[in-house]
């Protein structure tokens, strides 16, 4: 995807087309990226995401579990240089997830915190989640949702003339009141996970916690999901695989 809007660029420089709205430049991962939707839009249908999870999966009882996030959780969002509205909540299931919305809220399955072994490892979760915000990965997961749910392929709009997406802004803009708030809590894909996991290791160093506890979160991960079935993936998924830990003891000891 970023493939194309590099092409695009090479067009742009031939003087052969119209500035493109919804593409830029991340100043963290050196991508660049769809975003179709504004930070303002997200944080709406961010903000209607966290009603629906939390209506769901309520917050633990035990105000310690929150206030032990929310202390491992602040220096990684101050980290981050994200001015949001933070907050960090322990969600009452045993699953073994987490999430971040990008209005700034971290829901963490109290099956996960339980299974963590100190704050650091705790920390280099929440370091993974904030990462995904600093990459900015909600605003081009939602527009790679808006583009598919406006019928319209991504070459599509991208290669559309024109101003604020194109030609196909109206069917953008219909999309973004179609459930987009859905594309929130999708799934990302496997180059968001990785990207969010070099991310959060950076993001752990500025805070001052130890990115060892990553590694040796994801082994017992991994020796834990070996001999279990899987769970159901139902909100943000990490898939918890050789690769993705081969690449992270790579970015934690360099
Ligand atoms: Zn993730």
């Amino acid at each position: 995807m970023c493939g194309i809007c590099v092409s695009r660029r090479s067009l742009l420089a031939l003087g052969a087309a119209a500035a493109l709205a919804g593409c830029s430049q991340n100043a963290e991962t050196g991508r660049r990226q769809l975003a179709f939707v504004s930070d303002e839009q997200l944080a709406g249908m961010a903000d209607q995401a966290w009603a629906q999870v939390t209506a769901q999966f309520r917050p633990v009882r035990d105000p310690a579990y929150h206030q032990r996030l929310a202390r491992i959780g602040r220096p990684l969002a101050q980290a981050s240089g994200r001015d949001l509205a933070w907050e960090f909540v322990v969600l009452d299931s045993p699953e073994f997830n987490a999430f971040v919305l990008p209005n700034g809220k971290v829901g963490f399955f109290r099956g996960l915190f339980d299974f963590a072994r100190s704050d650091d490892e705790i920390g280099s979760v929440l370091g993974h989640e904030v990462g995904h915000i600093v990459a900015r990965h909600p605003a081009e997961r939602v527009s790679q949702e808006l583009a598919v749910q406006a019928g319209v392929t991504l070459a599509q709009v991208l290669l559309s003339n024109g101003e604020d997406g194109g030609q196909y802004a109206g069917e953008i803009a219909a999309a973004l009141g179609m459930g987009a708030m859905y594309g929130v809590i999708l799934p990302y894909s496997r180059k968001h996970e990785l990207e969010a996991d070099r991310v959060g290791v950076e993001l752990m160093r500025e805070a001052g916690q130890d990115p060892r506890a990553a590694v040796s979160f994801w082994e017992r991960m991994i020796a834990r999901s070996a001999d279990q079935p899987k769970p159901p993936e139902a909100l943000s998924t990490h898939p918890a695989d050789a690769r993705r830990l081969t690449e992270l003891r790579a970015v934690v000891s360099a």
